[in-house]
């Protein structure tokens, strides 16, 4: 027997129309790629995605075409978002910060018909422009005043090309499964391969997201997504917070401490979120000038793992709450966030850090599980390593066209790539990417582990640990340090740092002090480039 409840398809629109009836006046600020702050509310944003709707159409954008973005978070970028979403055609958030031949790559691969770019990439665009093969237009989202002088095909300001239509348009009436989004893995090795998100999975995971132990969006609260639209959907934020209406602030390109710390005071921002290498510059900066929170309450922190000392500095210091969140571009990007469970209140603090570390409970909507290499599921004690495995209605079935073959196993499940424990009270621990991993003797260390203790030693900025060969033990650690700007710490100060806070056998062999450590698109540490770079290195040990 059927069930007799309406067939209401989960679309974007939707929660674009619900913001602008119910929330109309809220507002969206954003400091803007020409420089002041901009302001507008949902009614307008909901206006105005019409209108981008209504000229892609008349351009003759259809449904299932895709349209790239290459822009930072703004007012006009979310406009976009659900104007090309709300017409049927496909957002495609380009990461700037990838090479120019794979922004190349992966706009020809996505074929976009037509880009809209900040100011701002305008001459990384004109470099490339002969190699884009499918891009019939470009839109740069400004207005005519500000509009440069460019070579970009049919190039045409914002503002002038939303100018000539009106907002009578209606939303598609779509599938709920329809192509929605499409955003590219940051791809450390090989091409990037693209995650097409679908109408039902970003609203799905919007609500998931929205859930009091997720990241727990409400209408009054202030948001500053400072993860960016083009990082897997600004970890679902921007649905999100205008299925609830929340004020959001958007903060253009100016993502450095000085800038962020304005942005939270002025515009009283409540909740933020961003990777861990953004918070540490706030962190720093507030340091360095005594300053506090006055309004900000809690922080979702993610992409890579957040270290005790950032939770200690925003719980301790700044009374700011953490949420330490796990995901990926393929889970949309959501997976897990470590929020205390009934009864965890009361634990000490320091086991309450502890527990903090850990990636947190899957929302609903994720299962999840980790494997042996015979996929044989490990036991969920908090000790047994395994391959981290996921599955649910907004986790990747494949890629785009196909690429990377089938990447679900025989019971649906995705491998993440991660190696992680998972304990008794349901909360994973990322040990490492599976690449990464370091095997000493047989036994899988945790670079990540190491990382984040040695982070927390005072005069050390940034941590990365990598294997190198060893004749005895295959793999042994090198850890590698960035030492904060002024301080100055030897090999044997940070590794009497570490004694008693990690297992004996994970201690370094050795460490090396480097002025700066690669990161990935995503702001993850290239650890590839980082093992080239040391290849060459011989461990004291590996003589014996
Ligand atoms: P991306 O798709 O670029 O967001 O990268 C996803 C990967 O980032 C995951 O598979 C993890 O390896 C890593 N990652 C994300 N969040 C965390 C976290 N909280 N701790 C450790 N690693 C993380």
């Amino acid at each position: 027997m059927r069930g007799l409840m309406q067939d209401w398809s989960l679309l974007t629109s939707k929660i674009l129309d619900h913001a602008a009836l119910y929330y109309g006046d809220r507002e969206i600020v954003s400091r803007s790629i020409e420089g002041p702050m901009h302001r507008t509310t949902y009614s307008e944003i909901h206006s105005r995605a019409r209108r981008v709707a209504k000229a892609l159409a008349r351009e003759g954008v259809r449904e299932g075409d895709r349209v790239g973005t290459l822009a930072w978070n703004s007012w006009r970028h979310l406009e976009a978002w659900y104007g090309i979403a709300g017409l049927g055609a496909v957002y495609h958030t380009i990461n700037p910060r990838l090479f120019p031949e794979q922004i190349a790559y992966i706009a020809n691969h996505a074929e976009d018909k037509l880009l809209f770019t900040d100011l701002t990439f305008v001459p990384l665009l004109e470099k490339i422009a002969s190699h884009l093969t499918s891009i019939e237009r470009f839109v740069v989202m400004t207005d005519a005043a500000h509009m440069p002088k460019t070579s970009l095909k049919k190039a045409m300001a914002y503002e002038d090309f939303i100018a000539g239509v009106d907002d009578d348009f209606d939303w598609a009436t779509l599938d709920e499964n329809a192509a929605c989004g499409l955003c590219y893995t940051s791809g450390t090795t090989g091409n990037p391969k693209g995650v097409l998100y679908s109408h039902r999975s970003n609203v799905l995971h919007g609500l998931a997201a929205n859930s009091a132990d997720a990241l727990g969006l409400r209408n009054r609260d202030t948001i500053l997504p400072i993860v960016p639209m083009f990082h897997a959907n600004a970890w679902a934020i921007a649905f999100a917070a205008p299925m609830i209406g929340a004020k959001l602030v958007m903060p253009g390109m100016k993502l450095d401490g000085p800038s962020v710390y304005e942005l939270i005071e002025t515009e009283k921002v409540t909740f933020s979120a961003a990777v861990p290498t953004v918070w540490l510059m706030l962190l720093q900066h507030l340091e360095q000038n005594n300053l506090k929170l006055s309004t900000l309450k809690r922080v979702a922190i993610g992409g890579s793992a957040c270290p005790q000392s950032m939770i200690e500095a925003f719980e301790g210091k700044y009374g700011v709450e953490v949420c330490h969140a796990w995901g990926m571009t393929e889970m949309s990007p959501i997976g897990t966030l470590a929020m205390m469970k009934a009864g965890m209140e009361d634990l000490p603090h320091a086991e309450r850090i502890k527990i903090k570390l850990k990636q947190g409970r899957p929302i609903f909507t994720v299962e999840m599980k980790i494997v042996d290499d015979d996929n044989k599921e490990q036991p969920r004690d908090g000790k047994a390593f395994g391959r981290l495995k996921v599955r649910g209605p907004a986790i990747a079935s494949g890629y785009m066209k196909g690429e990377g073959g089938q990447v679900l196993d025989a019971e649906g499940f995705f491998d993440t790539g991660d190696v992680a424990t998972i304990d008794p009270d349901g909360f994973m621990q990322i040990t490492d990417r599976a690449k990464d991993v370091i095997k000493s003797g047989g036994e899988w260390i945790s670079s990540i582990e190491i990382e984040n203790f040695a982070v927390g030693h005072p005069a050390v900025a940034e941590a990365a640990v990598i294997g190198l060969p060893h004749p005895k033990w295959d793999e042994r650690p090198l850890l590698v340090c960035v030492l904060k700007k002024g301080a100055s710490a030897t090999a044997a100060d940070i590794l009497a740092y570490l004694d008693g806070k990690i297992a004996k056998w994970w201690m370094p062999d050795d460490v090396a002090f480097v002025d700066e450590i690669p990161h990935t698109a995503t702001g993850k540490i290239q650890k590839v480039t980082l093992r080239e770079q040391f290849k060459a290195h011989k461990l004291p040990t590996a003589a014996e």
